[in-house]
């Protein structure tokens, strides 16, 4: 029988059954100060697919880097098949000052597939584009909300790829949402070199939520199950996941207070009060109304808007 051959990833050789923190290097700070990503990868004995764990391409989504450390710290990330990269926190500029964008203010997502000499953003997008991604065959990347918005824990994938689609129903997280490919984010990027990517989208910016974190535990999981990485014994899921294909922002027709009037992640019909916005002196308060039946799946819990602010997300 030939023997099983070792991994490379940024010119570090991983024997088969052993496991590495590599350094993943892509410029200084201003500082001079050299940036170094750490990427912890384990390599099983038997052959297998790819899988990437990546986290914290916003600087401030703190949450999907503590599910990427958890399944570390836990050991899960061992495959008995395969192989499993983890970059818990990637874009470690922004993480560094708890910031959504890079030093020079872009996003990351953006950026992609990036070129060598581009700016900051694009020579990051260029060296994983280079060193990393072509190592994967499927890829989880763990986000939030931006800001104050508070995503239920959804997987997200364009439905027409129904590979990814069916991952996507593996990992089974509370809502499965229809989502085209953005130009330059790096999903498109990855996916357009014949990748699987899920992107896993639950919680908001600079909080740890442990609800959100278990599910996406749970449901990477699952994925790691099915694809023979490694056998969890994983409950499954209380309720089938709900699909949306559809949907839209619901936004303040006015500026003031916000007063949250449902759950996330509630059921909603057309009519109800999602919330109201009143003027902080007494004088007005007008309500907010779901204009359709259907799921909310982002709610924004910041306590003063703007009109014009996106409020809700609701799909069905
Ligand atoms: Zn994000």
């Amino acid at each position: 029988m030939k023997k099983r051959e070792s991994f490379e990833l940024l010119g570090t050789e991983i024997k088969p059954g052993k496991g590495a923190r590599v350094t993943l290097e892509v410029a200084k700070l201003h500082t001079n100060t050299p940036i170094q990503i750490p990427v912890i990868v384990q390599h099983a004995k038997k052959k297998g697919p790819t899988l990437l764990l990546l986290a914290g391409l916003h600087g401030d989504e703190v949450n999907g880097t503590e599910v990427v450390r958890r399944m570390i710290k836990k050991g899960w990330h061992k495959p008995n098949y395969g192989t499993v990269i983890c970059i818990p926190v990637f874009n470690i500029f922004g993480f560094l000052n708890l910031s959504r964008e890079f030093p020079d203010g872009r996003d990351l997502n953006r950026s992609f597939p990036g070129t060598k000499n581009g700016s900051l953003a694009s020579q990051f997008a260029y060296i994983f584009m280079k060193e990393i991604a072509p190592l994967a065959d499927v890829v989880i990347d763990f986000h939030t909300g931006a800001a104050q918005r508070n995503n239920y824990p959804q997987t997200r994938c364009d439905f027409r790829d129904e590979e990814t689609r069916a991952l996507c129903d593996v990992f089974a997280s509370t809502f499965t949402i229809d989502s085209k490919l953005i130009p330059k984010s790096i999903r498109h990027a990855v996916t357009k070199i014949g990748k699987k990517y899920i992107l896993f989208e639950g919680g908001k910016s600079n909080r740890i939520d442990n609800f959100i974190v278990d599910e996406a535990l749970e449901g990477t999981k699952r994925v790691m199950t099915e694809l023979g990485i490694r056998y969890f014994e994983v409950e499954p899921p209380k309720q089938p996941s709900i699909v949306i294909t559809s949907s839209r922002w619901i936004r303040a027709s006015s500026s003031g207070v916000l007063n949250l009037r449902i759950k996330n992640g509630q059921k909603v019909v057309k009519g109800t009060i999602l919330a109201t916005i009143a003027d902080p002196y007494g004088k007005f308060e007008r309500s907010v109304k779901a204009p359709f039946d259907g799921y909310v799946f982002n709610v924004n819990e910041t306590p003063l808007v703007n009109k014009g602010d996106a409020l809700f997300h609701l799909g069905r």
